[in-house]
């Protein structure tokens, strides 16, 4: 069993050709950060463009790296939602291309529940599991039941964490992505200089909030540059090493309340907050005592791919999903509600 994937829902254009048995015959991102620098976020318009023309040389690399003809494949899987729609459409309009052009079945897959199981892509992991995912758009628990099935814990009720570290990079002059730099500054910082919140943390529950703690920072740095007029190399070092605490902190108790209340064997993360070395290390250490196993797959098939989209959709194939030539894309797809059927899906 081979499948080719599409990813477009983002600001990532992606394709990629994955086996039956998890093994990545390919994997091919363009990314589009250049093309959205000058604007300080991703714009909608811009990245629906890019995607149009990049999609159809991102398609045909893959499959010229994976050795593999589209006759040799079994299906087509695209990220259906949830997304920037103009980037969804232009992925799935492809993909109905392709099936409609070889005969290939088509499935349209939910981006969140490709990275839920990239897991079961990268290792023989059995259901149930913990899932946290953590990323640059996306903070939340799922309790992995089954390939279509999703139980949702909590997440963020504001930013997500890879935003907050994003905005905070740049409320005190460093390069975006934000994560990496705040990372690297936080090295040679106190994080207990500044006593930065712990949202939520008072409540009960799996929920999160970032946006506070953000504001945080942005009080910290003013009032620093009030009385000096301006930041030391140390405010800003011990700035991001207070922040990159506070996000740990929170991350990691309310993981550890997600786990106990799951009692899952494993907790596993993805996204691309996932890469930094001290959330790592205390979500590791929260899995441990819990009694739990930690997984963390490669950051490469962690952040926005196409390898996942392909093996989400060999696991939806597998439990009989088809989607036809009415497949639709849709902007908003909560996991829970994966396996409903969708708006117009005919078979
Ligand atoms: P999504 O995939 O949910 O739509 P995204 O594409 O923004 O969102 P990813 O590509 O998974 O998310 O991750 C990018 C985010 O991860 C950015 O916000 C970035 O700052 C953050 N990030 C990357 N490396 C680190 C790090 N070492 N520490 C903290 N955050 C990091
Ligand atoms: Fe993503």
């Amino acid at each position: 069993l081979s499948f080719l994937g599409i990813e477009s829902s983002c600001d990532d254009t992606a394709a990629a050709v994955v086996r039956g048995d998890g093994t990545i015959l390919s994997s091919v991102v363009a990314g589009q950060t250049e093309l959205h620098a000058a604007f300080g976020g991703v714009v909608p318009e811009i990245a629906a463009r890019a995607h149009t023309e990049k999609l159809d040389h991102c398609v045909e690399e893959a499959l010229h790296l994976s050795g593999l003809r589209l006759a040799d494949l079994d299906g087509v899987a695209v990220t259906a939602g949830p997304g920037l729609i103009g980037g969804v459409m232009a992925g799935v309009m492809l993909a109905k291309g392709i099936a409609a052009g070889t005969g290939l079945p088509l499935v349209g897959v939910n981006h969140l529940a490709g990275h839920a199981l990239t897991p079961r892509l990268t290792d023989r992991v059995e259901f149930p599991y913990l899932m946290l995912l953590v990323s640059g758009g996306h903070c939340q628990f799922l309790r992995v039941d089954a390939a279509d099935a999703f139980h949702r814990l909590g997440g963020t009720i504001d930013d997500a964490p890879g935003e907050a570290f994003d905005k905070v990079a740049k409320l005190l002059g460093l390069p975006q992505p934000g994560g990496p730099a705040v990372e690297a500054e936080a090295a040679s910082g106190d994080p207990a200089r500044f006593a930065l919140p712990r949202p939520l943390l008072d409540r009960p529950g799996c929920d999160m909030s970032f946006s506070g703690l953000k504001t945080a920072v942005l009080r910290a740095r003013d009032d620093l540059a009030a009385a000096r007029g301006g930041l030391s190399r140390q405010d800003r070092a011990d700035l991001c090493a207070g922040f990159q605490a506070a996000i740990a902190d929170v991350l990691a108790e309310k993981t550890r309340r997600a786990l106990a209340q799951t009692r899952t064997p494993l907790l596993a993360v993805a996204g691309g907050v996932a890469a930094n070395a001290r959330i790592r290390a205390d979500l590791e250490q929260v899995a441990q005592d819990g009694g739990a196993g930690f997984l963390a797959p490669p950051l490469r098939l962690c952040t926005d791919n196409a390898a996942m989209i392909a093996w989400a959709g060999i696991e939806a194939f597998r439990l009989g999903q088809r989607d036809g030539m009415a497949l639709a894309g849709r902007p908003r797809w909560p996991l829970d509600q994966a396996a409903a059927p969708m708006l117009g899906a005919g078979k």
